[in-house]
Formats: C-alpha cells, sequence, structure tokens
C-alpha cells in the first residue's frame, strides 16, 4: 500500500512540474492575439472581462485615471502594450481619462462602432484587440481628437525620469 501510494504521489507530482514547464513555455510563444475569450476571463478579473473584452464602458468619475496626473505613459491592462504618453494627457471633463493622441499611431486600430445607434470610432489595442474606448472629433490642438478612455483598461508605469528624482 505505502509503496503504491508513494509511486502514485511522484506520478502526480512530475505531471504537474511537466505541466508547468508546457505552460511557461507555450506562454512565451504564443502572441496575445491567439488568447481564447476563456483565457481572457481567466486571466482579467469581472470588471476588466467585461470592457476589454465585452466592449463594456466604466462609470464616468469612477475609474482610477481620469484625474490622475502623474508623468509616465499608460499601458493596455489586458497585455501591457503602451498605448498613451501622460504628456498628451488632458482634463475633457469627461470622467474618463482622455488624451489627444496615441503614444505611437500604430499601437491603436480603430474600428467603426454603430451601437446604441449612433456612429462612433471604437478604439482598440493594436497587440490584443482590447476595447480601450472610442475617439471623437471634439479633442485640443494639435490633432482636435479626444481619445476617450476608460481607466479599467489602463495600466500606468510611471517614467524612468520621475523614477530618478524620487532616488
Ligand atoms: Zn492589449
Amino acid at each position: 500500500m505505502r509503496k503504491t501510494t508513494l509511486i502514485l504521489l511522484l506520478v502526480t507530482m512530475s505531471t504537474i512540474l511537466v505541466g508547468q514547464n508546457l505552460n511557461t513555455t507555450m506562454d512565451k510563444n504564443k502572441k496575445e492575439t491567439s488568447k481564447t475569450e476563456d483565457q481572457w476571463k481567466q486571466e482579467l478579473t469581472t470588471e476588466e472581462y467585461q470592457v476589454l473584452r465585452q466592449c463594456g464602458t466604466e462609470q464616468p468619475f469612477t475609474g482610477k485615471y481620469y484625474d490622475f496626473k502623474e508623468k509616465g505613459s499608460y499601458l493596455c491592462a489586458a497585455c501591457g502594450h503602451e498605448l498613451f504618453s501622460s504628456s498628451t494627457k488632458y482634463d475633457s471633463g469627461s470622467g474618463w481619462p482622455s488624451f489627444y493622441q496615441p503614444i505611437e499611431s500604430g499601437n491603436i486600430d480603430e474600428k467603426r462602432d454603430t451601437n446604441l445607434g449612433m456612429e462612433r470610432i471604437e478604439i482598440v489595442c493594436s497587440n490584443c484587440g482590447g476595447h480601450l474606448g472610442h475617439v471623437f472629433n471634439d479633442g485640443p490642438q494639435p490633432t482636435g481628437l479626444r481619445y476617450c478612455v476608460n481607466s479599467i483598461s489602463l495600466d500606468f508605469k510611471p517614467s524612468s525620469n520621475s523614477l530618478k528624482e524620487l532616488k
């Protein structure tokens, strides 16, 4: 009995170890865009999943970044892709973080959105397709654009300059 139990234990342990190695290798090679909805559901919180994968919108004036003024860059909360710089963030009064331009034009994709019975342009992360918000034509110069983004779709990375200042 004891011998059998020991063997079973060893088999179970090695299966777990092999499984972990496989997972790590797969994660490294996997493109973010190839994740299934089930995988996103597991990785994201319920709120993040609703906004990023189901085009939800957080309530205005509730997000962690609408009134946030630190210097740095804003990343996609789902995959870490760089999206916006704090230098292009401004207070639009809308209750959502607003930017007048992306950190690089290729980092954000635009899609036509006719939900809610109006024509809007949805903005998504170009790396993982995660929903960020919408872009409107009532922004400040130099672009005249307003990238209206859900805080939930964003992570913040302080700039290296502000890190140096802290040291
Ligand atoms: Zn992303």
